[in-house]
């Protein structure tokens, strides 16, 4: 008996999916290489090895760069929302929204001056009046905020500044969410805001896989597990320690350590690849979900707290399609320029082109619905269950973008009754509208699920892969095919995403 009953379920059903056609194909490898780690089945080409160049020690973390000197801020008056800007009444009028799902994160970019996380930072801050809290000096946390904000690269179509914002303010609204009315204290709260906004500093734009495969410094420093969420953690504490960047300053000894390890527990917990182990956790708490006698949620051990804050800053990190879709459809097109960028490189290296980032074969519309089914609303029905009913709107919009993606996917030949039939086995809505009944449920399990889980890694050897598929593309060995055959097989490899929207 599997001690992963979510996962094997979770093949079983995309195995079928991708014995169904070619469509199902590509969205089956699309959430395989999205949330389960990947088999050692990728040989290195050592034409892959070059590019990266020797240039700091590895007792370094990389990435802090020093700036010329610290971001202009006036010494004496410190602005209304932090930063100088000439359309502060433009940015006061967003910021009314600051408690409202689905604010306008791009507008506060642009009339911030490039400075979203630190307005939004600094605004939920006093919102929350953290900084009275913690006695955090108010230039310290603005030279900390810039500094920050300036290490997430400013050329990055999506993993930059404005994600980072977006992914604080979302945090800060379900943090706020009535089930979870105090229930979380202020050293809690702050360490989920923190965790939200270092949570992608220094991203590169190129996935875990692709460091790893490309032998990269980071991957070397990192051993390959969860390469870039243990360099964005690096590379916030790190920068605690520039010049007048110590927020903290004036925590005592245990905050300062209590802090540090929630922020470490929730950084890490948004590596996609962990997403399945997460979930399931979420799903046996729900199961087991205990209130107060004033209806908010009783979380009364570390395990339990920890794992709805994970949950909750992974959610936040996967909200683009729970989002008006306006903004869904932006977030939608920023991630498709990075991935096709990696892909781009992979094409230079000779390498394979990983899912989903090969420009002249992706399927944007149908990756989408893929990846809300089978990974963004199994995951916001289960957050949803947990803070009954106070999730409902959110879960509508979801439901509602799902439907206009799946409305958006180009005109094919219409399904063969066989490709309707599983689509009704596995309850995936179709056009019509029907309701989701994708459900990911436990199974009976024995007890020792989560302690084997944590302690090894054996979910690696899970396979999706559809066999066919592996006998026409040889892992590890320079295909040499036909332009034809090759074609083909890039088809059936490109939909799926590596690290989408972490
Ligand atoms: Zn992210």
């Amino acid at each position: 008996k599997s001690k992963f009953p979510l996962k094997e379920m979770l093949n079983r059903e995309l195995t079928q999916l991708s014995e169904t056609s070619r469509s199902g194909n590509q969205v089956s490898e699309f959430i395989a290489s999205t949330i389960l780690q990947k088999q050692h089945d990728v040989e290195i080409l050592s034409a892959a090895c070059k590019e990266e160049k020797k240039r700091r020690p590895m007792s370094q973390i990389s990435g802090v760069r020093k700036l010329s000197p610290s971001p202009s801020l006036p010494p004496t008056c410190t602005p209304r929302f932090g930063v100088n800007t000439q359309h502060e009444s433009l940015l006061a009028e967003e910021l009314e929204d600051i408690n409202r799902w689905g604010i306008d994160i791009f507008k506060i970019a642009e009339f911030s001056g490039n400075r979203p996380l630190t307005v939004i930072m600094y605004t939920i801050f006093q919102e929350r009046d953290l900084l009275k809290t913690f006695k955090i000096p108010s230039d310290t946390f603005l030279t900390f905020l810039m500094t920050l904000e300036d290490h997430y690269h400013v050329d990055m179509a999506y993993h930059n500044n404005t994600h980072a914002a977006d992914v604080v303010q979302s945090t800060h609204v379900l943090l706020s969410t009535p089930a979870l009315e105090d229930v979380f204290t202020d050293l809690e709260i702050m360490a989920a805001l923190f965790a939200s906004a270092i949570h992608d500093v220094d991203h590169p734009g190129l996935s875990n896989q692709f460091l790893i495969n490309t032998n990269s410094e980071l991957a070397l420093m990192y051993n390959d597990a969860s390469v870039l969420e243990n360099h964005h953690l690096a590379v916030g504490f790190k920068l605690l320690q520039e010049e007048n960047c110590d927020i903290f300053c004036n925590l005592s000894k245990k905050q300062r350590q209590s802090l540090r390890q929630m922020t470490i527990d929730m950084v890490l917990a948004t590596d996609m690849s962990k997403h399945m182990n997460f979930l399931a956790d979420l799903k046996t708490l729900v199961e087991t979900k205990k209130v107060t006698s004033l209806g908010v949620l009783l979380l009364d051990n570390y395990s339990d707290r920890i794992q709805v804050l994970q949950n909750m800053v992974h959610c936040a990190d996967l909200s683009n399609p729970t989002k008006p879709l306006e903004l869904y459809r932006q977030w939608t097109d920023r991630i498709m320029v990075e991935l096709f960028r990696q892909g781009d490189r992979e094409r230079d290296k000779g390498i394979d082109i990983s899912p989903m980032c090969d420009k002249h074969t992706a399927s944007v519309e149908k990756s989408q619905v893929g990846f809300i089914d089978y990974i963004v609303h199994p995951l916001w029905e289960t957050w949803a269950d947990l803070v009954h009913p106070d999730a409902q709107d959110i879960l509508d919009t979801l439901e509602d973008n799902r439907e206009w993606y799946q409305s958006m996917i180009p005109r094919s030949p219409s399904p063969t009754p066989k490709e309707q039939d599983s689509r009704a086995t596995l309850g995936i809505a179709g056009s019509a509208g029907e309701k989701f009944q994708f459900e990911l449920t436990l199974e009976e399990e024995d007890g020792e699920l989560e302690a084997e889980e944590e302690h090894t890694d054996k979910d690696r050897s899970s396979t999706m892969m559809d066999p066919r598929h592996a006998q026409t593309s040889p892992r590890g060995v320079a295909p040499v095919l036909d332009s034809r055959e090759r074609e083909l097989d890039q088809e059936a490899t490109s939909v799926s995403i590596l690290q989408l929207e972490t």
